[in-house]
């Protein structure tokens, strides 16, 4: 690739005069922009042909790393494959040109499967009753804390402000509680990685709204404690939380509603497949127990006989985006589900178990491993067993990118200083994992013996190593045209 003419910004490119579109002849007769509407002067806009245009964007694209280029091990965001057939059903017009605000009567077919799709879910996950309006993981956090939130207020129990989170919960957990105008009571974890029971108890009393809970856990371990935990929560009146996110691991093997959680959501955008990164597009459903369903949010799709009805109002009164959601997404994951099967949905989670443990098992010799146990689909090294070069997780991260690796999830959780998080999925071959373990051996090996090519690793990327806190403090978003005085 010539980065010389193709790797510039495309208002570099721009030659005066040049032009690569031009509007069909008006057919509707002239009309005047109103004086006060036009602009003084010309919009600053690259001029290019389109053949530069095309060469511009699809050479940045190709400088993307997706999980169709490659193996993407990244740990609690599970980079699933997403299959074309999730995005042909996604795209046909049937669909994809509804306006939202059509009558119901000319859009059963997608009323049916937003309908089917929340009853999926709820055979799935043992629940009552879901929602697919919220946007994101967070985002299904939050409503679910605004229904428990709604619950405890319809019984007339308004000292409930706290909720408990796991010290080692993902950080949107406290953040959405503290959305959610909650306070916030973090309970520790054991050595061994899971919730410490003797500390929860020193927590509960009648002001705890909720406990939430990510199983299993950000360290890849299930929680073994939750028939005492839930018993201990409900017992002093709080109900019980269940972070979804990443559901994987329990496809087919168990259910949150049979564990006694009464709230949870669901990352469509991780377990099921779809496609995510950089923002969105995500999908969070949350479902809820018997008796909890008249919290749920509205809009919702109700069944009577055989139509389907859009309800706009709900006795919560909760409101998390005036339509349904990303219904996009959800056309996606509800495809992939049909196309695995009651049958098929059941091997997801011990595949995604077997392939996360065996590149735990035949690491360990070189990679710090804090918590040996059995994992479920993804597990945390500590950074490089022998850490006397000074080699950092960091850069073994950036080294995997000269392999042709996206890095593994790093310093998360932050119970350890060295967290290198790998989730591998199960979609991934057996030759694949077994390279990727051979490569992060040889970046081991590279650590003791050349110490340096890893420390001022990538050298093989279009950028180099940046400097993340001068991005992140002074980030450059647009481009401004440095004019001349
Ligand atoms: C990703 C994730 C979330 C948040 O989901 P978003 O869609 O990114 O908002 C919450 N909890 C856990 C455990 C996650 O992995």
């Amino acid at each position: 690739m010539n980065n010389q003419l193709y790797g510039n910004l495309i208002f570099e490119l721009s030659r005066p005069g040049r032009c690569g579109y031009s509007l069909p002849k008006n057919k509707f007769g002239h009309h005047e922009v109103p004086a006060e509407m036009r602009r003084k002067a010309d919009a600053e806009l690259p001029e290019c042909d389109e053949l530069t245009v095309v060469r511009h964007y699809t050479n940045l694209s190709n400088n993307n790393f997706g999980v169709n280029n490659g193996f993407y091990p990244l740990g609690s965001c599970t980079m699933k494959y997403n299959p074309i057939i999730n995005e042909e059903i996604a795209a046909m017009p049937q669909f994809a040109a509804i306006h939202p605000l059509q009558p119901e009567d000319t859009c059963q077919g997608a009323l049916q499967v937003y309908y089917d799709m929340q009853k999926a879910l709820a055979a799935i996950t043992g629940l009552e009753e879901f929602t697919l309006n919220p946007f994101a993981g967070a985002h299904g956090e939050l409503t679910g804390l605004m229904i428990i939130r709604a619950y405890h207020q319809s019984r007339g129990d308004m000292k409930r402000t706290k909720v408990i989170v796991p010290d080692s919960a993902h950080g949107t957990n406290p953040a959405s509680a503290a959305v959610c105008g909650l306070e916030i009571i973090e309970v520790k974890s054991t050595a061994e990685g899971v919730v410490d029971v003797n500390d929860l108890r020193g927590l509960l009393d009648d002001t705890v709204a909720a406990m939430m809970m990510t199983n299993p856990n950000t360290l890849g371990l299930f929680e073994p404690e939750i028939p005492e935990i839930q018993r201990l929560v409900h017992e002093c009146g709080g109900l019980m939380y269940y972070d979804g996110a990443n559901l994987n691991p329990m496809l087919g093997v168990c259910r949150p509603g049979d564990m006694g959680f009464d709230v949870m959501h669901i990352n469509l955008h991780k377990t099921f497949s779809t496609p995510h990164g950089g923002g969105g597009p995500g999908s969070g459903p949350v479902g809820v127990r018997k008796g909890l369903e008249k919290f749920l949010p509205v809009p919702k799709v109700e069944k009577i006989g055989d139509t389907y009805h859009i309800v706009t109002n709900g006795e919560g009164n909760i409101h998390v985006g005036e339509f349904f959601g990303n219904f996009g997404v959800m056309l996606k994951a509800y495809t992939y589900i049909l196309t695995l099967g009651n049958e098929h949905i059941k091997l997801v989670g011990p595949l995604a178990t077997l392939n996360a443990n065996y590149i735990k098992e035949s690491l360990k010799d070189c990679y710090e491993l804090p918590i040996g146990s059995v994992c479920k689909h993804e597990f945390v090294f500590n950074g490089l067993k022998y850490k006397s070069t000074g080699v950092t997780t960091m850069d073994v991260a950036k080294r995997l990118l000269d392999y042709g690796y996206h890095a593994p999830t790093i310093y998360f959780p932050l119970l350890f200083h060295e967290a290198m998080m790998i989730e591998p999925t199960e979609n991934e071959s057996k030759e694949t994992i077994d390279s990727f373990i051979g490569t992060l051996r040889k970046i081991a090996e590279e650590a003791a013996s050349n110490p340096d090519v890893v420390k001022t690793a990538p050298h093989n990327t279009p950028t180099g190593r940046v400097d993340d806190v001068l991005a992140a403090k002074q980030p450059i978003l647009t481009w401004k045209q440095m004019k001349s005085i």
